[in-house]
């Protein structure tokens, strides 16, 4: 009986140990694909850790995977970023691996966690959909999604196949899966990176003054049925800044570090 036990644990870790293997290698082939502005190990770093939650994996069954960042302090905000929920907005992919590798370097004042591709197939196929064709940027299950996000979609959109909300609220795996992390992850804060509008556009409460940033202006660019700034802030008033960044990278790293830091002081002055 003994022996029989000990086997099974051995084949439990064994699966578990291979598992860890494989989530580390898909880290690495996909945020190595993009530019960088630490050394190599700095990715190795962020890859050991990152983990994924039971049914974070895409159409296709590719994994989204996430890092985790604790604070050492009391009491700290917690604050989620998603990069690359539309697959082919490339350097948002840059931005996510450089805060993952900046908060290994960092004693950081927030508790982050960083999903940096939330759209794996849209990735691989350089689209900006899924691998079923839907936006998942107007997949989210707002209230007004039954009786509006097809329409909206076939008069205002024209049925613009890089817009297609889908075939049922929330319906998409990866949608799914983000839906999860903010259930049980329950930031304070929300931060969704795409391209190439060049622009901070936020859905949350009114700034008195907007924290002024060199590299981006700030615009609101409004919100949809299904999109993430509605279902988060509209529907559950947790703020969402929707970082547009160009297309082109910055040459060196100052605007996304302050950037970075810029949320981390947002954060902290109490939105809500
Ligand atoms: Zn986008």
């Amino acid at each position: 009986m003994f022996r029989f036990m000990c086997l099974l644990l051995l084949c439990v870790s064994a699966e578990a140990q291979s598992e860890s293997v494989s989530l580390r290698q898909s880290c690495l082939n996909s945020l190595g694909v993009y530019k960088s502005y630490f050394k190599q190990e700095a990715l190795d770093e962020i890859c050991v850790q990152v983990e994924k939650k039971e049914g974070c994996a895409s159409v296709s069954g590719a994994p989204i995977f996430h890092l985790d960042r604790k604070s050492k302090l009391e009491q700290p905000k917690k604050i989620l970023v998603m990069s690359l929920i539309h697959g082919d907005e490339t350097p948002a992919g840059s931005l996510g691996r450089f805060w993952m590798e900046r908060l290994m370097k960092v004693d950081a004042r927030n508790t982050w966690r960083i999903i940096p591709v939330v759209n794996p197939d849209g990735v691989k196929n350089k689209t900006r959909t899924n691998q079923k064709g839907v936006d998942l940027n107007r997949n989210f299950p707002t209230v007004d999604w039954t009786a509006d996000a097809v329409k909206m979609w076939e008069k205002k959109e024209q049925k613009a196949v890089r817009k297609f909300p889908g075939f049922a609220p929330g319906g998409e795996p990866e949608v799914q899966c983000i839906i999860q992390h903010l259930e049980e992850f329950k930031p304070d804060f929300v931060v969704s990176i795409h391209t190439p509008l060049n622009v901070l556009d936020f859905d949350g409460p009114k700034l008195k003054k907007a924290p002024s940033y060199f590299y981006l202006p700030w615009k609101s660019l409004g919100n949809f049925p299904g999109s993430l700034g509605r279902y988060l802030w509209v529907e559950r008033n947790t703020p969402v800044l929707t970082t547009e960044l160009k297309s082109t990278l910055p040459a060196d790293a100052v605007a996304f570090e302050q950037l970075q830091d810029l949320i981390g002081t947002l954060v902290k002055a109490d939105l809500k």
